[in-house]
């Protein structure tokens, strides 16, 4: 484990993943910078207690980047119904990345997608080509490290860092229908961490 200290941008939305991820770099030793986006989603103000439980945990300060309401979407994380991917919102997310990073010198960004959901915006390839594009621009290397993974080895991944498994679920917010932080309970991943409560539980 390395000891020397490196810095990183995280996109961090308060959702298991990134926060999962968030633990991960503070173990190795990453001073992060998280940047957490606004974008007229539902869930803004339960993903922001969320977040902020772990910030303080953590004795951390985010970057609050708040852009226009994506009210062109055809997303339920925004409309309340619709479909569950929000057309192209990673690309945005990682192009203010990029330019926050390179702007405070910060030499990686990383982010926690998990490349089996199968969207175009979060699976290997997408990573591959924005990490083109970054360090062509800036030379700012994008991570995605659990991108080959889907959410239950992120989960498992957190146990086996140490992690307990019952402080992520209740503090984290993982649902395409949450309204503030009210979640659907139906969605896969409300269904998938129902599914982690029991994993806990039985043992
Ligand atoms: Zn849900």
């Amino acid at each position: 484990m390395s000891n020397i200290t490196k810095d990183a941008v995280i996109l961090y939305s308060g959702g298991m993943d990134s926060t999962v991820l968030l633990h991960d770099l503070l173990k190795q030793g990453y001073r992060v910078h998280p940047l957490f986006f606004s974008y007229g989603q539902g869930a803004t103000f339960g993903e922001k207690v969320k977040a902020s439980y772990w910030l303080t945990k953590y004795n951390i300060n985010a970057h609050l980047i708040f852009l226009p309401k994506m009210d062109w979407t055809s997303s339920s994380t925004v409309k309340g119904s619709g479909t569950e991917y929000v057309e192209a919102r990673n690309v945005i997310f990682l192009s203010y990345a990029m330019s926050y990073a390179e702007a405070n010198k910060i030499p990686e960004i990383y982010t926690g997608f998990i490349g089996l959901n199968y969207y175009p915006d979060t699976d290997p390839l997408f990573v591959k080509m924005m990490n083109e594009v970054s360090t062509h621009v800036s030379g700012v290397q994008i991570k995605a490290p659990y991108v080959r993974w889907g959410k239950d080895d992120v989960f498992q991944h957190a146990l086996n860092m140490g992690m307990d498994g019952l402080e992520l679920l209740d503090n984290t917010i993982s649902c395409n229908l949450a309204f503030n932080d009210i979640t659907c309970g139906e969605c896969p991943d409300c269904l998938a961490r129902a599914d982690y409560r029991s994993w806990i539980t039985a043992e």
